[in-house]
């Protein structure tokens, strides 16, 4: 069948609509009669509901050019939806976006479970601080994945909704940055006052200055993909620096060290190999056309971000762990010594 680009108002959109309404008339389900008289409000909503059910996916060359981003994806786009019902709806439907949806969804949905089963332990088993801390790093990763989520549902809105909300998933992603270095600082620098202030402070200017980027207009344009693979992953890479110095400072192979430094290190891995896959669109950069709808680099970085956020997770609870099980501050370093 011939890609159609459903267009409102195109050709091909009012000639479905006559043929759906044909149908409709034949098999007895519309009451001409009430059509009839119908104000111009049902006449609207029938339309509506009829194109939302209509629509196509389309070839790439048929997408207005505020949708065409990734043109190593050929077939199975949305075409624009300029309706939130028909953007939700269109989550159940195959197409370029669904991977892309689910991933971040479920991730989200995954997130919260886990946020609200470590909040509402009692007091004794985990303390409010500790709450306090690690809901920084649980809020980041929720709103992260949910405007990821929404990002990807309503792109093809409209320019202005596309816009918005690529701006929204842009900034969670500096979210989720600054909430994952909460509690790593937090806990690497227990003991430390001074460096633990310092870096936060760092590490909230560094959030606001991505945050500013982010709702430049011209951040989300295709061509800035390497820019924005690159602030985010040099907003990342600056936590070398605090790692480095608690390093030194616990010494490189004692234990708490092997221990949060190990995940940290994965953790880091996870998100470059995904930022490196979304910048350089690998693999469909190589097939083009053969990774339309599953294994596009842009669901692998999805599925990488929620790996690194839950190896994260898994990491900074070792570190809170070791800190309480040894009592405040009296933290044996035992560095080996050659
Ligand atoms: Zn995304």
């Amino acid at each position: 069948m011939p890609d159609t680009t459903t267009k409102e108002g195109s050709p091909e959109v009012v000639l479905s609509m006559t043929e759906v309404l044909k149908a409709g008339v034949l098999s007895d389900e519309i009451d001409l009669g009430a059509l009839a008289h119908n104000a111009a409000e049902q006449a609207e909503e029938f339309v509506r509901k009829v194109w939302e059910a209509s629509w196509k996916v389309c070839h790439y060359k048929n997408l207005p050019k505020w949708l065409q981003d990734n043109d190593f994806l050929h077939r199975g786009h949305r075409p624009p939806l300029p309706s939130f019902r028909a953007c939700f709806k269109s989550i159940f439907r195959l197409h370029t976006e669904t991977g892309n949806i689910w991933t971040h969804l479920l991730g989200c949905i995954a997130f919260i479970g886990v946020g609200l089963y470590f909040v509402s332990r009692p007091s004794i088993e985990i303390q409010a601080q500790e709450k306090i801390v690690f809901g920084a790093f649980f809020m980041g990763a929720i709103i992260c994945l949910g405007f990821s989520f929404a990002f990807h549902t309503l792109s093809c809105h409209s320019v202005e909704i596309g816009r918005l909300f690529s701006k929204l998933d842009y900034c969670g992603i500096a979210l989720l940055i600054m909430g994952s270095f909460v509690p790593w600082l937090y806990y690497g620098f227990y003991c430390h006052f001074q460096p633990k202030v310092i870096y936060l402070s760092v590490v909230c200017v560094l959030g606001v200055l991505s945050i500013v980027v982010s709702l430049w207009d011209k951040f989300s344009e295709p061509g800035l993909r390497p820019l924005r693979a690159g602030v985010f992953m040099s907003f990342g890479l600056s936590g070398v620096i605090p790692a480095v110095h608690y390093s030194i400072m616990e010494g490189w192979f004692s234990q708490i060290s092997r221990a949060s430094l190990g995940w940290l290190i994965l953790m880091g891995l996870l998100y470059i190999t995904g930022a490196l896959l979304y910048a350089l669109r690998v693999p469909e950069r190589w097939f083009p056309g053969k990774f339309d709808i599953w294994f596009q680099s842009h669901q692998l970085f999805h599925v990488l971000v929620i790996a690194a956020a839950f190896v994260h997770y898994h990491g900074i609870t070792e570190m809170a762990m070791y800190r309480v099980m040894y009592s405040e501050c009296t933290v044996p370093t035992e560095p080996i010594t050659f």
